[in-house]
């Protein structure tokens, strides 16, 4: 990937600790990253410089998460993605209608990190017709991943897929050889709409299966690894 198609992700977070691991991870991870230690000068870097995607802690000295949050909102809608330490707080922001598009609880997994800011940022990309998306592909043998626009081509030709079968689909193919529980996936997929439930992961393999799979009851992509959960070969 060309350094300039990188997309740009600005960390709001006072522990620097944290801070650096997000940012280390999401490098890793092929984003460009920048870091604010306090709410007031998040603030004003979200507003003048170009991010494509916020990552911003509620308790912050000075001005807090929540008021970083509305005021951004007021000006960009680039994605806001609130990290918040405890549940109580999480609830709040769900509550609250501050304009952010997700929220994570500390402590949290590098990948869900990755995953959710991925998430976001694709579905940004869709509603502003994806002029800055990079365009992130993975090819794995037969299999053909558009990840900017979201098709699936499986020895050449299109498969359909719905919005969470993709996210599933590319979660797993973007961390292949790792064995996922059930419980991991749904947290990492289907973490905002608490409607569902961990039977919901086996349901959506079974059919991504039927999709990619030359012999959906001999799966060479997505791997069930008994009493574990899954793994994408690659
Ligand atoms: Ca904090």
């Amino acid at each position: 990937m060309e350094p300039e198609n990188k997309q740009s992700i600005l960390i709001i977070e006072d522990e620097e600790a944290i801070a650096e691991l997000e940012r280390d991870y999401l490098e890793q991870s092929g984003f460009s990253v920048a870091l604010a230690g306090d709410g007031a000068s998040g603030l004003a870097r979200a507003i003048e410089e170009d991010f494509d995607l916020v990552i911003l802690d509620i308790m912050l000295p000075g001005l807090d998460g929540f008021s970083v949050c509305k005021s951004i909102r007021e000006v960009k809608n680039i994605p806001i993605l609130l990290v918040s330490a405890k549940k109580d707080e999480s609830d709040k922001v769900s509550g609250l209608g501050l304009g952010a598009d997700d929220y994570i609880t500390k402590p949290f997994s590098p990948s869900e990190l990755t995953a959710r800011v991925r998430a976001h940022l694709s579905r940004y990309a869709r509603l502003t017709g994806g002029s800055r998306a990079a365009n992130d592909v993975i090819e794995v043998r037969s299999l053909h991943i558009d990840k900017s626009a979201r098709r699936v081509l499986v020895n050449g030709e299109e498969r359909l897929f719905t919005n969470k079968e993709f996210d599933l689909l590319v979660f797993l193919a973007e961390h292949p050889n790792q064995v996922f529980s059930k419980d991991e996936l749904f947290r990492a997929i289907w973490a905002m709409e608490a409607v569902g439930e961990i039977a919901t992961v086996t349901v959506h393999i079974k059919k991504i299966r039927e999709k990619i799979e030359p012999v959906p009851g001999s799966p060479q992509f997505i791997e069930t690894i008994w009493g574990v959960g899954y793994r994408f070969r690659a």
